[in-house]
């Protein structure tokens, strides 16, 4: 067993999963892991969500996210068009939900990087996606990160501390946890799971 997985089962080739899914507490270091895989694999299809949260610095409308008013996320939701929504430390976050179906149909794989709540409708909608739970290797390392990386004021770390309690404490419900102590183990155990290598 690779040393950033936690009770885990090595997945045949055969079975691997097209619709992956990856979750995890704001500042595990999401973004950073799935950076590096398209980095080493340009070709790895990651949906681009849709949200209200309103632009980091350096963050491009159609690469990071559709960035949509409020009113163009009620229109999306109420048509039906995202695979799943929610609401996470004051912003709407959605997936698109024909881009993610092309794609699978196609047989090409598919990742979404989405909070807790999104992972359980995507269980229930898309029962053979395989959900993965990227841990910090501790709270305050968590917080650490969370607090360094300098892009959200105090009042919504805090927020986002709150939402981490409750996530870190559905780890269980995922089918595997990878420990984001090394971005390139995680991202090398990831690779082998999306089924790119
Ligand atoms: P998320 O997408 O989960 O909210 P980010 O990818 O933005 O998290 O990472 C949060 C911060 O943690 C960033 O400053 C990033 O550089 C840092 N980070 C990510 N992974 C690691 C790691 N393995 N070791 C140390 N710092 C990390
Ligand atoms: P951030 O604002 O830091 O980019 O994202 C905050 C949280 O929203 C993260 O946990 C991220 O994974 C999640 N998120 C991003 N896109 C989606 C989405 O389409 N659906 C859901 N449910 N969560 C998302």
């Amino acid at each position: 067993m690779a040393a950033t997985s936690r009770g885990t089962t090595p997945v045949p080739p055969d079975s691997r999963p097209r619709l992956t899914v990856l979750s995890g507490p704001s500042g595990v270091g999401k973004s950073t892991v799935v950076a590096h895989m398209r980095k080493a694999h340009p070709e790895l299809w990651l949906s681009v969500s849709a949200t209200t949260r309103r632009p980091r610095p350096g963050e491009k409308h159609g690469v990071h996210y559709f960035f949509v008013t409020d009113e163009e996320m009620d229109k999306l939701i109420a048509n039906g068009e995202l695979l799943e929504w929610a609401e996470f430390a004051g912003n709407r976050y959605g997936t698109p939900r024909t881009a993610v179906l092309e794609r699978l149909e196609s047989g090409e794989p598919v990742l979404l990087e989405i909070d807790l709540q999104g992972a359980r409708q995507v269980r229930e909608s898309m029962s053979d996606a395989m959900l993965v739970f990227l841990a910090p290797p501790s709270w305050e390392e968590l917080v650490r990160r969370l607090t360094g990386r300098g892009t959200e004021p105090p009042e919504v770390i805090t927020r986002r501390l709150e939402a981490a309690r409750i996530e870190l404490a559905a780890e269980p419900e995922f089918d595997m946890t990878l420990v984001n102590t090394s971005v390139e183990d995680v991202a090398r155990e990831l690779l082998a799971l999306v089924a790119v290598v």
